[in-house]
């Protein structure tokens, strides 16, 4: 594990799939003396990564140049967004949590790497390549800092310290696809990894999915649900003018499923004629066991959604009865600024939901 080359990269904005994109992910080698900082390569800028440093090596830039066909010369060291390009890096032998020295600095491992669709751009190829690329087992090595130093070419990269209990890079890379069944033997793989403190957020982030993802197949989870459930609309706040955060609350009282900020909600509304018609959402807050979902809605001129809402919350204004809740419909802007205080006796309107796990971008690009 002979260190080769030190790579870094200024942030740019890159024109990627017709949008403009600030990304340090062009890097190459950086003139010497070479130093390693708390952050990273001195000298390298990050726009996004949380990663201090990833490791990637000159066997797997044949591995893929023959996998892919490609023109290993084309590529010059940090072609793959690494800043420390290695002879060979062995992600059998190595574990999370193990310490290296590396000339003057002692770093951890923190995982395998889990790139982001700026690979398959860099590389010219279409993004399924990334699912591939991370499920190789050479894709690299994210590491820690853990002590700074001045670092040089020829530098070998050394084991100093192991748990054998943790789990391999290689182990670790087989596994990080949110996708698929996994033996009970994997399962406890994940676990031991997410109790690794030194773990890549990345990494972290793509084993947390899996394991959710695992437990939602097996039906672990028993508070999913199919289909459409209902919903109690509570706690309306006016946030500003024009947006309402609202809560759903379960109508049967039983716990909720388990989300992530950002997901977002089907919700079936009815408008005063009781004709039903449906609204996405994304939820504007985290908890890991919620009592409730809540969502941060603008509303827009004209809009069906934003009174529906408020209606459920607070009771619809009966006709003929234009005091009742606030007056709503008398408001002059049309904004529904209603306080607590005038909620309708005959409220606790319910609404059907249905929680979706919207898919994201699991990965900080
Ligand atoms: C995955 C997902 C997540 C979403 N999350 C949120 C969220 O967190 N908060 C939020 O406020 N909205 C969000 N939206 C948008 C939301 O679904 C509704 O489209 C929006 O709230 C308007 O609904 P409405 O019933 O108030 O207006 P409508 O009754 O649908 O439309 C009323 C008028 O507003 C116009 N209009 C509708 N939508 C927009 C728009 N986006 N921009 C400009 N004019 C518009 C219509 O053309 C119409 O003239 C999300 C959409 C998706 C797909």
């Amino acid at each position: 594990m002979r260190l080769i080359s030190v790579n870094s990269g200024k942030v740019r904005t890159q024109t990627i799939d017709g949008a403009q994109v600030q990304t340090a992910y062009v890097k190459s080698r950086i003139p010497t003396p070479w130093g390693i900082a708390e952050s990273g390569i001195i000298g390298n800028e990050i726009a996004a990564h949380t990663d201090h440093l990833y490791a990637f090596d000159h066997a797997s830039y044949s591995y893929w140049a023959n996998r892919l066909e490609m023109d290993r010369s084309a590529w010059a060291d940090g072609f793959f967004a690494e800043n420390l390009t290695l002879e060979t890096l062995d992600a059998a032998a190595l574990r999370v949590g193990d310490r290296l020295t590396l000339g003057e600095s002692t770093l951890v491992v923190a995982g395998p790497r889990v790139p982001c669709w700026k690979l398959s751009w860099r590389m010219g190829l279409p993004k399924t390549f990334i699912r591939d690329f991370r499920l190789s087992g050479h894709s690299g090595v994210y590491l820690g800092v853990i002590e700074p130093g001045a670092v040089a070419e020829g530098d070998e990269l050394q084991l100093v310290q192991s748990d054998p209990g943790s789990p391999t890079v290689l182990e670790l890379a087989l596994l990080c696809d949110p996708d698929g069944e996994i033996s009970d033997l994997e399962a406890e793989v994940v676990q031991r990894a997410l109790a690794c403190e030194s773990l890549s957020q990345t990494v972290r982030m793509m084993l947390t999915l899996k394991q959710a993802n695992v437990a939602r197949v097996r039906g672990q989870n028993n508070a999913a649900w199919r289909g459409w459930k209902e919903f109690v609309v509570d706690d309306p706040v006016q946030e500003s003018a024009g947006v309402h955060s609202f809560a759903f609350r379960s109508a049967d009282g039983e716990e909720l499923a388990a989300f992530e900020a950002g997901q977002h909600v089907a919700v079936q509304l009815h408008t005063p004629d009781e004709s039903a018609f449906v609204r996405t959402w994304s939820l504007s807050e985290y908890s890991a066991s919620p009592s409730r979902y809540r969502i941060t809605v603008r509303a827009r001129p004209d809009s069906r959604g934003v009174p529906a809402l408020l209606d459920a919350a607070y009771g619809r204004v009966p006709s003929g009865d234009p005091d009742c809740c606030g007056g709503w419909y008398q408001s002059a802007d049309g904004d529904g600024a209603r306080s607590r205080e005038s909620r309708c006796e005959r409220a606790a309107a319910v609404v059907v939901l249905r929680f979706s796990r919207k898919r994201r971008c699991a990965v900080p690009c």
